[in-house]
């Protein structure tokens, strides 16, 4: 008889958590959609898109081991 009540408690306890992370979810839902917006920067080769916040190193890595050309040839226009 005591593990009806001790399996409801569980069962409660699932569903709150249940209820949490999709509250999570939601707001890494509309955390994404901030990213997508900030991902403004995009690969002219193969249309990768980047953070704004990318630093030039990074490009400068895509580019050269991606498709062996210059930061320029993939992100014409983008500030060292
Ligand atoms: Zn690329």
């Amino acid at each position: 008889m005591l593990l009806i009540p001790h399996f409801r408690q569980g069962a409660k306890a699932a569903q709150k958590r249940e209820r949490n992370t999709d509250k999570a979810s939601k707001g890494s839902k509309s955390q994404a959609k901030v990213n997508e917006a900030a991902k403004s920067i995009v690969c002219g080769v193969c249309k990768q898109p980047f953070l704004i916040t990318t630093r030039s190193p990074a490009l400068i890595e895509h580019a050269e081991k991606k498709h062996s050309k210059t930061m320029e040839d993939c992100f014409p226009g983008v500030p060292k």
